[in-house]
């Protein structure tokens, strides 16, 4: 029995890791779940799956939820009130689906209490990649990626020995905007970059996905997954969402993962692993699908990508500056703050300035992040 703790229970990633693990409840059961605000759903969520453990990082919210508090289920509360439900015994594996760097200090105590993690949250990642990897080696603690491009590549690895990877492919969907000139992508709305072609995600990651900065922190997420220098990180846009990535060998092969655009099977493989479960999700049916396409990245429209390469090489605390500067900026986009295309400029001019700090800890990154939404807040 593999007991997951789901941090980020309320939202698309957690409710969908729920409803998958529903199907094998001799394998999976649930310990502990977490939210931020919404605790009429985690309450909701607590009859139906009964946790041992809960905890909202709203103080608000935690004590609404304290007054419907279901038999059986123990809250914890205060400001650190996540970080003490990560470092608890009686777990295995840690699902990290809460949004943004507030994803960095559970997954920090999951691996220093010697937790698997299944990986969505990429931003933990993206801020604190090469601080997270040293972590996994002196816990002997692993990441099992949740990512659908990086479940793709994981799965592709195991074609072959990682001296004869040449490079990776990260296919994109190109999200709501592809093809859209400066002029059509000053005009765009907050409502009309909530619309995704491919997928139905949380706000913030469907933002990312129209300005494709989900995609730049893909690439670095991919680095620090496999250990692979940013210029063997390629990325093709393929609107159909039916190649999830690719793995391309020294021999001229490419190995790819191809599947419906359904979280719900990433998901599965990533709690199941090495096995293969049954899911919800049918195979592709290829002579319906006919024909998939690759188009290139316009860089210049859209250069968000090119952002966070430039941070990857940079190394440092570029990264973790980018990150700050896009969790304003995406909010101010969401509350109609600034136009769209002010989001990678806000970005590129906080970036400037951050981009020259060691960081050690995850502290250290934290008290970064701070200094950088301030300094982006001001730009806004
Ligand atoms: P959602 O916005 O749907 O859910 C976010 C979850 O995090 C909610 O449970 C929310 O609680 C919680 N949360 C938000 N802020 C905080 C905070 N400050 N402290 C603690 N918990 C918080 O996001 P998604 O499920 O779409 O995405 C989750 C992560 O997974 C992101 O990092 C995203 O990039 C990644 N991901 C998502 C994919 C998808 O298909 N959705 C695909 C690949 C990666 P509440 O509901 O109470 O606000
Ligand atoms: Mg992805």
């Amino acid at each position: 029995m593999k007991k997951l703790a789901i941090f980020g229970a309320t939202g698309s990633i957690g409710v969908q890791t729920l409803k998958a693990i529903e199907l094998y409840p001799e394998r999976f059961s649930v310990f502990a779940l977490t939210a931020n605000k919404n605790y009429k759903l985690l309450l909701e969520l607590c009859k139906k799956y009964k946790p041992q453990y809960v905890a909202l990082a709203d103080g608000n919210a935690s004590k609404e939820f304290k007054k419907n508090i279901p038999k059986g289920t123990k809250l914890i509360e205060g400001d650190d009130c996540l970080e003490i439900i990560a470092a608890l015994n009686g777990y295995d594996t840690a699902v990290m689906a809460q949004v943004g760097i507030s994803g960095l200090l559970p997954t920090v105590c999951a691996i220093k209490s010697g937790k698997k993690i299944a990986l969505a949250n990429k931003e933990v990642l993206v801020t604190a990649g090469s601080i997270i990897k040293k972590l996994l080696k002196d816990n002997n603690s692993e990441i099992f990626p949740i990512d659908s491009e990086h479940s793709a590549i994981w799965q592709s690895l195991r074609a072959g020995n990682k001296n004869e990877v040449s490079s990776i492919v990260l296919t994109a969907s190109g999200g709501p905007f592809y093809g859209y000139n400066k002029n059509q992508l000053d005009a765009v709305t907050a409502s009309d970059a909530l619309k995704h072609p491919t997928w139905n995600m949380g706000k913030k990651i469907t933002i990312d996905s129209a300005t494709l900065m989900n995609k730049g922190f893909e690439i670095a997420e991919a680095s620090f997954l496999f250990d692979l220098p940013e210029n063997k990180i390629k990325v093709t846009v393929h609107r159909e969402s039916i190649i999830h990535s690719m793995v391309n060998f020294v021999d001229g092969n490419t190995v790819a993962a191809l599947a419906k655009p359904d979280m719900s099977v990433p998901i599965l493989y990533a709690l199941s692993y090495p096995e293969r479960l049954k899911g919800y999700t049918d195979n592709l049916e290829f002579d319906k699908i006919q024909k998939l396409t690759f188009l290139s990245v316009d860089s210049e429209n859209f250069p968000c990508i090119e952002i966070c390469r430039e941070g990857l090489r940079k190394g440092k605390s570029a990264l973790a500056a980018i990150n700050a500067a896009n969790e304003i900026a995406v909010d101010s986009f969401l509350n109609q703050k600034i136009k769209f295309t002010d989001i990678p400029k806000i970005i590129s001019d906080s970036f400037k300035n951050f981009s020259d700090i060691d960081l050690n800890t995850a502290e250290e990154v934290l008290s970064l992040d701070k200094e950088v939404r301030k300094f982006a807040l001001s730009l806004i």
